[in-house]
């Protein structure tokens, strides 16, 4: 069977016989591979022309809801994907982290992308800036979706993740994707994307494949245009270094090797509950995927004393995982992905024999359920290195396999500087219960990993593991990793937006950004603004209250009701010593005598208060003070109507309360559900 390309909303066969995909267990062929002929160019045209512009119509909430439905959608088709990720050798297990793990990542980002973005097409990013003294002339930042078109270069080692990861963040900020799996194992990723089609749930020209050689897909990349790499360093530096790439400034993502380490803290001895459980990652992270995890532990760095204990517990620990088939029960690791990964990481075992001994493993292996001779295995292999300092090459040359090295430390700092000898990690683990080591180590090795994983006992049930990167986390590393950076909740899809700063009058930036900021126009209605449907509000809309003058009587009465007796509001002698000079009206009774200043009691389209950010108490308020409110609608958001529910939307109020000298005296922003008129969909912002 030749895989397709799908180009230009069609599904096309690339010229020529292709290249043979076989199978990690039979070495049977699965599917050829070729995209020889295909128009790159007119593919990025496509995006450009058809699938942006319909990605930026839509507001992140929107895209947010299509990422919802797209991930239910291929959890429904779970098990077509399942039975085909076995011929790359995965286990069930291993299978879970990239089929699951690729729709979990769509599940996050759809969730993140309806709490944490606005209803809107772009995204304010930061406060107001203040740059005039006058406050007439202010600053802030926008983020817009890039125009061009995000191209994804991926490893073999996760078809399906590799791909979600990705895409996730690039449709949420609305820019269309171009995906290019590795050959090796595009089978299985063409077998998701297929489903992404079948489903008609992206708009047409928001993704498209090529299973095979990216050709010049590269040359043509343009300013607005974006690549994420994920692959060895030495294929990343050779494309981050193509004229295209240089001469457009095209943002250059790369995820690339790294020696990851796992650290045990000096008090983690034998016997405690992190030795044990820093035993079970450093197996885990050999085997799971076969050690084809860029975030495999690679160095494992363990005090001096505790070398032989370690070596002993991992050798019998590694000597009852079983190898093979991954369809044999049992069987705890599969193959390699084919037998090209086995030569390579042969290589890289014999360069890192010269840095240690082996002490488990490094022969040939007679896997499970499989004809001899046949299947890309690869021996489980533990190597030892006494000089650590010396010996360099654990930290220079990664066995993309089930290989690993132990070393010895001598002392904390002697482990932070093992660790940053690897020049730059996708993730670093430490195994202790002490709290001093843990901040020493992580503030010590942080500049050099993207991802540091601490463990003791008491989270040990909930964790997630060392080798999982997560949507909310950033995924990347400095230095060696590739200097990248993915995921990480809203942080990825910012890199897929471009920042840019605004600067104007407030009432000028309030327009452009519906959002009402300090020194913006405040007009003012007949109207209550608490008689008002969600969509007649306007954003500037200002009420501004009757006074209420403070009493001696507020504040016994206030201290009666909440039972807050503190000093400066009940006791005359304390609060005079205080910094206050004399008693003081509570905090919160200020809060609450300003709701009653600014709230239209009666029945309306206000529902309930949703809650209070950013509160400030900026001046004392003393018995014979007169406040007054002066409340503005700041921003609104629509929200989605549960079924059956009432048609709402969140309003954010800016609230400020002032004495008798128009001092400020408390400041806030509050939120109101509010009744929308109409049923779903965004409303329009009235002008
Ligand atoms: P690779 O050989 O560097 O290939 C990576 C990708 O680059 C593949 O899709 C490959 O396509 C493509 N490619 C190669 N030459 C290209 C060119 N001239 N133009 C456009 N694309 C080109 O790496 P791999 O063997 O697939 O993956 C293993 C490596 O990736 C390991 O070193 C591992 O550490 C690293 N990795 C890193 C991460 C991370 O997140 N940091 C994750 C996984 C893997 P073809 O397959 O068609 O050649």
């Amino acid at each position: 069977m030749k895989l397709r390309n799908y180009v230009e909303g069609r599904w096309v066969e690339g010229a020529g016989s292709g290249v043979p995909l076989l199978h990690a267990v039979t070495g049977d062929v699965v599917a050829h591979a070729t995209s020889e002929g295909l128009d790159f160019r007119a593919m990025l045209d496509h995006a450009r022309r058809v699938g942006g512009p319909a990605l930026r119509r839509m507001t992140f909430h929107q895209r947010a809801r299509m990422l919802k439905a797209m991930a239910m959608h291929l959890n429904a088709r779970k098990d077509e994907f399942y039975a085909l990720s076995s011929a790359t050798g995965a286990t069930r297990a291993d299978s879970w982290i990239d089929i699951d793990g690729g729709i979990g990542t769509f599940f996050v980002y759809a969730s993140k992308g309806r709490r944490e973005f606005p209803d809107e097409a772009f995204y304010i990013d930061g406060p107001v800036e203040p740059i005039s003294k006058g406050g007439t002339f202010i600053g802030r930042h926008i983020c817009v979706p890039l125009e061009g078109v995000a191209v994804f270069i991926n490893a073999f080692n996760f078809p399906v993740w590799g791909m979600m990861e990705k895409l996730a963040p690039a449709l949420l900020a609305g820019v269309p994707a171009i995906v290019k799996p590795a050959t090796l194992t595009s089978y299985l990723t063409e077998q998701v994307f297929r489903a992404m089609v079948e489903s008609a749930i992206f708009p047409e020209g928001a993704i498209q494949l090529i299973c095979g050689s990216a050709g010049d897909l590269l040359d043509h990349l343009g300013e607005q245009d974006s690549v994420a790499f994920t692959g060895s360093a030495a294929t990343g530096r050779s494309l981050r270094t193509r004229p295209s790439i240089v001469a457009g400034a095209v943002r250059f993502n790369m995820e690339a090797d790294s020696l990851n380490c796992a650290i045990l803290g000096p008090d983690a001895a034998p016997g405690t509950e992190e030795f044990d459980l820093f035993l079970k990652e450093v197996v885990r992270e050999m085997t799971a995927k076969a050690g084809q995890k860029c975030t495999a532990i690679r160095r494992t760095i363990v005090p001096d004393a505790m070398m032989g204990d370690v070596i002993e517990a991992l050798r019998s620990r590694l000597s009852v995982v079983k190898v093979g088939n991954p369809a044999v029960e049992g069987v705890k690791m599969g193959p390699l992905a084919g037998a090209s990964q086995v030569r390579e990481v042969g290589a890289s075992l014999d360069a890192l024999r010269g840095g240690g001994e082996v002490v488990f493993g490094g022969e040939a292996v007679e896997p499970i359920g499989v004809d001899p001779g046949t299947g890309a295995f690869f021996p489980i292999t533990l190597l030892a290195s006494q000089r650590p300092h010396e010996q360099l090459q654990p930290h220079e040359v990664e066995a993309f396999g089930p290989v690993n090295t132990v070393m010895p430390y001598s002392s904390v700092d002697d482990a932070i500087g093992l660790a940053r000898l690897g020049r730059g990690s996708l993730c670093g683990s430490l195994f202790t219960n002490d709290d001093r080591v843990a901040r020493d180590i992580v503030l010590g090795v942080a500049p050099y990993h993207g991802r540091l994983y601490v463990l003791n006992r008491s989270g040990a049930k909930e964790s997630t593991g060392h080798g999982s990167p997560l949507p909310h986390l950033v995924h990347g590393g400095p230095g060696r990793a590739g200097g990248g950076e993915e995921m990480g909740g809203l942080r990825g899809v910012l890199h897929y937006m471009q920042r840019t700063a605004v600067q104007g009058t407030p009432t000028t930036i309030a327009r452009i950004t519906n959002e009402w900021v300090p020194g913006a126009a405040q007009p003012t209605d007949r109207i209550h603004p608490f008689r008002k449907h969600f969509e007649e509000l306007q954003i500037g809309e200002t009420l501004t209250t009757h006074r209420r003058t403070v009493t001696e009587t507020d504040i016994v009465n206030f201290a009666a009701i909440s039972g807050d007796h503190f000093y400066a509001h009940v006791d005359d002698i304390a609060a005079k010593a205080s910094i206050f000079g004399r008693r003081v009206a509570h905090g919160y009774f200020v809060l609450s005598a300003a709701a009653g200043l600014f709230v239209d009691p009666a029945p309306g389209p206000v529902l309930a208060n949703y809650g209070l950010e950013n509160l400030r108490f900026t001046k004392p308020v003393h018995a014979g003070d007169t406040i007054q409110v002066r409340l503005t609608c700041k921003s609104r958001t629509a929200k989605e109507t549960p079924p059956d529910g009432i048609p709402q939307g969140v309003v954010a109020w800016d609230v400020n309360v002032t004495n008798q000298d128009n001092e400020l005296v408390a400041t806030y922003t509050i939120l109101t559900l509010v009744r929308r008129m109409a049923g779903e969909g965004v409303p329009e912002m009235a002008s």
